[in-house]
């Protein structure tokens, strides 16, 4: 490779690292801090250790350009809301009277006040807390936090860049606040909060730092006229203030298209794009503008999502063409890597085999600072890596865990017949009404009863050797048997088995696919203190063995009436996992779906008349740009209508969601081709039911009648006055009631009471219908 000028100072960054440390101490300490065992300055010392510690760990990796102000007790966009001084009305005096105090308040709420709302951070599995701004909302620059952060770094010997999120990201991100007009845009208020920025800038300056990093992921998103102009105006009025930190604005998660002539022509210095999967499209995009010149193009090149290693000659090639474009081209992960785990070293169950070919946060730092080094020094610098690398990434490419012929072949057989049922749906409804005998408005419930503790230490012995299998299953059976009992007392019509075996949702099933590989310490942030440890999808996916027919089986053992076998759908065992990168998402989602089809066979076999398949990740995988939204939909329906259509007319397909707002995707919904479907209404007052029959879907529905996120117990009145609301959209024949989602956080006192009144709202909604 030849080095061009540019390529002389090519400097190694990332933009966040994962703020848990290595022992999650941080989750433990902010716990504590909770329960009061651990005292606020205790907390802050915990905290300013972390910081140090990562600041530590990538400087000897290499990295002297540091991230600050990405660390968080909770979440960095609440950290925001502190910043430019947006605390909600009704948190400010428990701010004012202690900050620490009140920013948790913020964050959980308390007895008597809300907490703000908390939604996904974009596509990840990251949840941040919503800002509420209205046209009252008076901004204050308060910088303490980031300044504090900048001096530290300083203190270590470092170059600070601070990492704020970006004027225009964190207006878009907003809602309104409880009061203002519901058609007001927090955008509106980008004048008022520009000042407030300038001046953090100004501090962030005068500490010490010689760069800022603002952050635009928002500017990946399809965005109007009017808010691209927004971005316009932000940069330009920052871009032009005198007294600032060279300005870094950064993009991520996608490619930034029609705001990419916007911010290459804004007085900044430096623009961070992602290169990484759709978002390479930025490389042509950015020919097409005539680069950057001027300007420091910080390329992300390492996927900051996924936990692969790298192709160190693809990223090569990569920058090496970048190099033309820009006057500085330094290197990075494509996004903070506060989305994967910390190192791959604490990993001790995992084959080294297979351990090389992942990488977490601390591996993805070592290629980015190895792709600095062979971009400015020469590939000959870096020609042992690049000799371990292409060993790793040719391991993964001939090895047999990710090339099953048996499961590449009959992937490859796949027909569209597969993916369809024998009968149309109006058929199979009568088909499943003959079989099912269900009265209208059919009662039953998501799949889930409460997780007990004894539930729950029943598991850890099992883990532990404490018990052995055979009583592990004997309590589990004994569970069952209380679920099935409690259903048939209180009169449901179409019971479950409880889901009593299951620690979650997606990690059951992985644990049990071959091609899916387990992490012991792979955990990643989902929200404040909640981390999850997402199964890897590693390999070609078969299923060994069945997975749930002996516990459905011995429910059904048990009772008279139908029960519902329960099983995760294969676009949210990928939504939940880290997927493959060599391979299209459509094929593993292929892949899954047949194993799961092969469930559902086995499932049909032992005499389950119903069986639902549950997709909650179905609406939040959307990707973010609309353009790709139909290849997205389309094989996303495909494995699930894969998974769900080889059954028997007579054999009832029900699924699941949750979570979010469907209204964008009826379509897709229906082209589910389910027969039954339930959905989260209770709280929007059977929205989702109105929104089903505005597109005229044509198949059964249950719109949720009992809000399950709350310990409160809704009375028989309630639910039927919903339910009588769900009849102004849909026909009494189509009608199911349900909860909105599983019961598994809830506690059994309120689900019994709640059941019971939902059981006795269908009873008396019955018996208003006219008589046919
Ligand atoms: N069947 C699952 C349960 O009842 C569904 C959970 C979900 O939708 N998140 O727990
Ligand atoms: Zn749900």
């Amino acid at each position: 490779m030849t080095t061009k000028s540019a390529a002389a100072a090519a400097r190694p960054t990332v933009y966040g690292y994962p703020r848990q440390g290595g022992n999650r101490e941080l989750k433990k300490a902010v716990e504590g801090y909770w329960k009061g065992r651990v005292t606020a300055d205790a907390l802050r010392a915990t905290a300013a250790e972390l910081r140090r510690a990562n600041w530590r760990r990538l400087a000897e990796a290499g990295v002297h350009d540091v991230p600050t102000g990405d660390f968080s007790y909770y979440d960095h966009v609440l950290d925001t809301t502190v910043m430019v001084g947006a605390v909600p009305a009704r948190h400010r005096e428990a701010v004012a009277a202690d900050a620490l105090d009140g920013y948790f308040a913020m964050a959980r709420g308390t007895q008597d006040t809300a907490p703000l709302e908390m939604t996904k951070w974009f596509d990840t599995n990251y949840h941040y807390l919503v800002p509420e701004l209205g046209p009252d909302t008076v901004f204050a620059a308060d910088s303490s936090r980031q300044v504090e952060a900048v001096k530290e770094a300083l203190a270590l010997g470092l170059a600070p860049r601070p990492v704020l999120v970006g004027p225009v990201t964190y207006l878009l991100l907003a809602k309104p606040a409880p009061g203002a007009p519901a058609d007001f845009e927090p955008l509106s208020l980008l004048d008022r909060l520009l000042p407030v920025y300038a001046e953090v800038l100004a501090d962030l300056r005068a500490a010490g730092a010689g760069w800022a990093q603002l952050d635009e992921p928002a500017l990946v998103q399809d965005r109007t006229a009017a808010e691209l102009g927004a971005a316009e105006r932000a940069y330009g009025r920052l871009g032009a203030l005198e007294d600032r930190p060279r300005l870094l604005v950064a993009s991520y998660f996608d490619r930034l298209g029609e705001a990419l002539p916007v911010l290459a022509k804004a007085p900044v210095d430096g623009l961070a794009l992602d290169f990484t999967g759709a978002a390479a499209a930025n490389l042509d995009a950015l020919a097409a503008v005539g680069g950057l010149p001027g300007k420091r193009l910080v390329a992300g090149v390492v996927d900051g999502r996924n936990i692969w290693v790298n192709d160190l000659e693809k990223s090569l090639a990569t920058l090496g063409t970048l190099l033309g474009l820009a006057d500085r081209v330094d290197v990075a992960a494509s996004c903070s890597l506060l989305h994967v785990p910390l190192d791959t070293a604490a990993e001790r169950d995992i084959d080294p085999q297979i351990l090389r070919w992942l990488a977490f946060a601390r591996q993805k730092t070592a290629e980015v600072v190895t792709l600095a080094k062979g971009l400015s020094r020469g590939t000959g610098t870096i020609a042992g890596e690049l000799a371990a690398n292409r060993a790793a990434l040719a391991s993964r490419a001939s090895s047999p865990i990710t090339h099953d012929p048996a499961v590449r072949a009959r992937a490859a057989a796949v027909t569209s017949a597969d993916a369809r049922r024998s009968q149309p749906y109006g058929e199979r409804a009568a088909a499943q009404r003959a079989h099912l005998g269900l009265p209208l408005l059919p009662t039953t419930t998501i799949g889930s009863f409460p997780q007990t503790a004894e539930l729950r230490t029943a598991r850890a012995d099992l883990r532990a050797g404490r018990i052995g299998e055979a009583q592990y299953e004997e309590r589990i059976k004994a569970e069952i048997g209380e679920v099935i009992s409690f259903q048939e007392k209180t009169g449901l019509d179409v019971l479950v088995h409880g889901e009593a075996e299951r620690n979650d949702m997606v990690q059951y099933f992985a644990e049990r696919l071959t091609g899916y590989l387990a992490t012991q310490h792979g955990w990643v942030q989902s929200y404040g203190t909640r981390y999850v440890r997402p199964p890897v999808l590693a390999g070609d996916i078969s299923r060994p063995e069945p997975m749930t027919v002996r516990w459905t089986a011995y429910a059904r053992s048990l009772t008279d009436r139908p029960v519902k076998g329960m099983l995760t759908g294969p676009v949210t065992m990928l939504a939940w996992s880290f997927v493959r990168d060599d391979q299209p998402l459509a094929d593993t989602a292929r892949q899954v779906a047949l194993a799961l089809r092969d469930e559902v066979g086995d499932l049909e076999r032992a005499g389950t008349p119903v069986i639902q398949v549950d997709e909650p990740a179905l609406r939040e995988t959307l990707p973010l740009r609309s353009a790709d939204r139909a290849g997205y939909l389309a094989w996303a329906t495909e494995a699930f209508r894969l998974t769900t259509s080889g059954v028997r007319p007579d054999t009832q397909i029900h699924t699941h969601m949750c979570y979010a707002e469907f209204g964008d995707i009826v379509a897709a919904i229906d082209d589910l081709d389910a027969d039954v479907i339930s959905l989260e209404a209770a709280r929007s007052h059977m929205q989702v039911a109105r929104e089903l029959a505005a597109h005229g879907y044509p198949r059964e529905a249950g719109p949720g009648v009992y809000d399950i996120h709350s310990p409160r117990v809704p009375g028989v009145d309630e639910a039927a006055a919903l339910l009588r609301k769900g009849l102004e959209a849909i026909p009494a024949e189509r009608l199911w009631v349900n909860p909105d989602c599983g019961l598994k956080t809830r506690g059994w006192a309120e689900t019994r009471a709640s059941l019971e009144n939902l059981v006795a709202a269908a009873r008396t909604v019955r018996s208003e219908l006219p008589a046919s």
